[in-house]
């Protein structure tokens, strides 16, 4: 974080601050009419329909500086907020940027925070419409609002499984919990023995998945493309049980899962033998995937199959049959939530 200029934020004033934050800033989408400058941005969807989600991210409890790029932090704040509108099988467009900060912040180090925002902004097509800035007595706050497009009745809620569709998954699981379980040892070592260099151990994959995750707007452009409408969705963020048994309590349906068919990064899978931690349990319960949990018709299973990037590792049944998942051995336990909830873990 230590930059050779420090440029106090009181010199720009907050005025000053938000030019410089925003000067630069493009607009891709012609729903945007009017950006950051005025007392509200004025938006046009002339035939969609819209999708708003905003999330809260707080220092030393959503997440920790010391091993967290504020780049990284910049983009990391839009991915989660575009994962929600994906989720929604809408696509996003505009989001706002609000933060508060205290005077341990320069100018610098706030560019470099816009510099991952305005990264993540241009691989997803999204428009920078606002914001609001301020000041804190301690530590970096970040709100962040996005706003969606999604063709009328082409939204996906978590409530429309039916029993018999098949429970689908894209990408891989539980890498971002190694991945940070990882940086969390390494920042412990660090402050144990002052001066030791962290050892990352070319664990590429699973750092990049806490540190710099994806939105899956490839899979949402799969949905179109292909003509498939998934009849539930959400993104999984607490961990494929917790997000799962979401999907299960909100169409009122049970579920059964296959422990062998859940995607795990090989990498990730050999770091968890490592620790001797279960990679399964990491899948289960490890968050911030932000991978798309979806359930869909069974007629759709060839369109499916088509994607390599999608798992079939389930399907839903009836309330009445529970939430089960059937382990390599061929045991069926209920599936319990056990979602990764950073203030839980800071109180273990
Ligand atoms: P107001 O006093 O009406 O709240 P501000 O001075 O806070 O206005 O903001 C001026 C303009 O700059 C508005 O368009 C606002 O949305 C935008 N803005 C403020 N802070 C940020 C920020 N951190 N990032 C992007 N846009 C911002
Ligand atoms: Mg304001």
């Amino acid at each position: 974080m230590e930059n050779i200029q420090r440029t106090e934020v009181g010199t720009l004033g907050e005025f000053g601050l938000i030019n410089h934050l925003t000067k630069h800033n493009e607009i891709k989408n012609s729903s945007t009419l009017v950006q950051v400058g005025d007392d509200a941005a004025i938006l046009e969807y002339p035939n969609n329909q819209i999708a708003v989600t905003t999330d809260l991210l707080v220092e030393g409890i959503h997440f920790d500086l010391m091993y967290t790029p504020l780049k990284h932090l910049g983009y990391k704040s839009v991915i989660v907020n575009l994962s929600d509108v994906y989720a929604m099988n809408a696509t996003p467009q505009q989001i706002t940027m609000s933060i508060a900060f205290s005077n341990r912040f320069s100018v610098e180090a706030l560019s470099e925070f816009y510099d991952g925002v305005y990264a993540a902004c241009k691989k997803y097509h999204v428009d920078l419409i606002g914001g609001d800035t301020t000041s804190s007595q301690k530590g970096f706050i970040i709100s962040v609002t996005a706003i969606g497009e999604v063709p009328q009745g082409k939204y996906v809620k978590r409530s429309g499984a039916k029993s018999g569709d098949l429970i689908c998954v894209s990408g891989d699981l539980g890498a971002a919990f190694l991945g940070l379980t990882l940086l969390e040892r390494e920042k412990k070592v660090f402050l144990e023995t002052k001066g030791v260099q962290p050892d990352l151990e070319d664990q590429n994959y699973i750092v990049g998945r806490i540190l710099k995750p994806e939105a899956r707007k490839d899979i949402v452009a799969f949905f179109a493309a292909e003509n498939i409408l998934p009849t539930a969705m959400i993104d999984i963020s607490d961990g494929l049980s917790s997000d799962l048994l979401h999907i299960c309590k909100q169409s009122k349906k049970g579920c059964v899962l296959y422990e062998e068919k859940i995607p795990v990064n090989e990498n990730a899978r050999q770091f968890a033998y490592k620790l001797e931690l279960d990679p399964t349990a990491c899948a289960l319960s490890g968050g911030e995937d932000y991978e798309l949990l979806f359930t869909i018709d069974e007629k759709d299973i060839e369109k499916i199959k088509s994607n390599a990037d999608i798992t079939v590792i389930g399907y839903i049944t009836g309330e009445e049959d529970g939430k089960k998942i059937i382990t390599r051995g061929g045991n069926k336990h209920d599936l319990i939530a056990q979602g990764w909830n950073p203030i839980q873990a800071e109180k273990n």
